[in-house]
């Protein structure tokens, strides 16, 4: 039986903490979906379009991996592509309970999909996008977290913003 699983998420923006989990995730799948998630009530500073072309930039080279828009929810995504597994990080402990609160509702709207948590590398385990936002509003060093190329798209996006 194919094994299908979702990664899913905001990603705004991808951070070498997503990377180093789509990364050992992809191996455990056939198919892995990076599902970057619209959410209308969290501000984003990217858009969901150029959070799925940066993304589709950074895993070009995971054959078995694609990104896709979920403008539904996850259950349901799940559903209509068959995947019976969903992908989240755990960093820390503080993340466990909204994780398990979703985990929970995910198999109770349908009851095929499990969610699997993987711990992250612990040089990823403490940082978040919002950080990484904090960071270069300030203009501090990213390059630690996130790869050259989304750094440049964070600092051109705030100072767009700033115009
Ligand atoms: P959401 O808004 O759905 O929490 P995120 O893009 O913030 O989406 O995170 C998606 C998933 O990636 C979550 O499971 C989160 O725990 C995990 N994650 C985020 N940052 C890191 C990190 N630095 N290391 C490992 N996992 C992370």
């Amino acid at each position: 039986m194919t094994k299908i699983g979702i990664y899913p998420g905001s990603f705004d923006p991808l951070t070498y903490g997503h990377l180093d989990l789509i990364k050992r995730g992809s191996r455990l799948f056939d198919k892995l979906y990076i599902a970057i998630s619209i959410n209308p009530a969290k501000k984003t500073l990217f858009t969901v379009e150029e959070r799925k072309a940066m993304m589709e930039e950074v895993v070009k080279d995971i054959p078995n991996v694609e990104v896709v828009i979920c403008d539904k929810l996850i259950s349901q995504f799940a559903k209509e592509v068959h995947a019976t597994c969903l992908l989240r990080g755990l960093r820390a402990v503080t993340d466990f309970e909204f994780e398990l609160q979703m985990a929970s509702t995910n198999t109770m709207l349908n009851p095929n999909v499990d969610t699997i948590f993987m711990m992250t590398k612990t040089e990823y385990s403490y940082f978040s996008s919002s950080m990484v936002k904090e960071i270069a509003q300030f203009n501090g060093d990213i390059s630690s977290f996130v790869p050259p190329f989304i750094a440049e798209k964070i600092y051109e996006k705030l100072s767009n913003k700033r115009k």
